[in-house]
């Protein structure tokens, strides 16, 4: 699962709408009996804890995409075992809304450059930052690994919106594999 699902500290200052961790999801896997690996922070490793909030256009660099396939890869490789010894990885829990982090929800807009030079064009900027329907840089570069490593997973995501109806649906949908799972004997 995303990094601040269990560290609200690596969001951007003030964002996060939740203190430390977002126990509901935490405890749904417990009671399901789920493990969870804590995916790395591609936001924190590349511009620390006093980063601006940013948008997905700002992210879309040669040179991030790099850095998130970089901290990304000891994942997929841990992944790739473990589904060659038997193991089921259940899914992917990404964040709707993140430039990073987003599944099929974003932040995007024409933002960036010097703040304090004109204030007016800063507004105006800003004012084009949205949300649109599309994945965040990280989560599109672990869908190109775990697509070239032949990794198949749901991945799903917590809207920061609507934290308790996104909650349900991850519900619903990991008690569907658990349910198929066990239909097939495995699992
Ligand atoms: S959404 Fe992703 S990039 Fe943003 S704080 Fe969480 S883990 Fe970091």
């Amino acid at each position: 699962m995303s990094h601040c699902i269990l560290n609200a500290n690596s969001k951007v200052e003030g964002l996060s709408g939740y203190a430390a961790i977002i126990s509901e999801i935490v405890s749904m896997l417990m009671e399901k009996e789920i493990a969870i690996i804590q995916l790395p922070c591609p936001e924190m490793t590349v511009y620390g804890i006093k980063r601006w909030g940013h948008v997905r256009e700002q992210f879309d660099t040669p040179f991030f995409r790099e850095k998130c396939r970089e901290i990304i890869k000891p994942i997929i490789y841990q992944l790739i075992d473990y589904v060659k010894n038997g193991y089921k990885i259940i899914g992917i829990i990404g964040i709707d809304g993140s430039p990073s982090c987003g599944v099929s929800k974003t932040c995007s807009g024409d933002w960036g450059g010097e703040l304090s030079a004109n204030i007016n064009d800063a507004k105006e900027k800003l004012s084009t930052a949205a949300f649109i329907n599309k994945s965040g840089i990280f989560i599109e570069e672990i869908t190109k690994l775990l697509n070239s490593n032949h990794l198949s997973m749901p991945i799903a995501a917590i809207d920061e919106i609507d934290v308790v109806s996104s909650i349900n649906n991850i519900k619903q949908l990991f008690v569907k594999i658990l349910m198929n799972d066990m239909k097939s004997g495995r699992g």
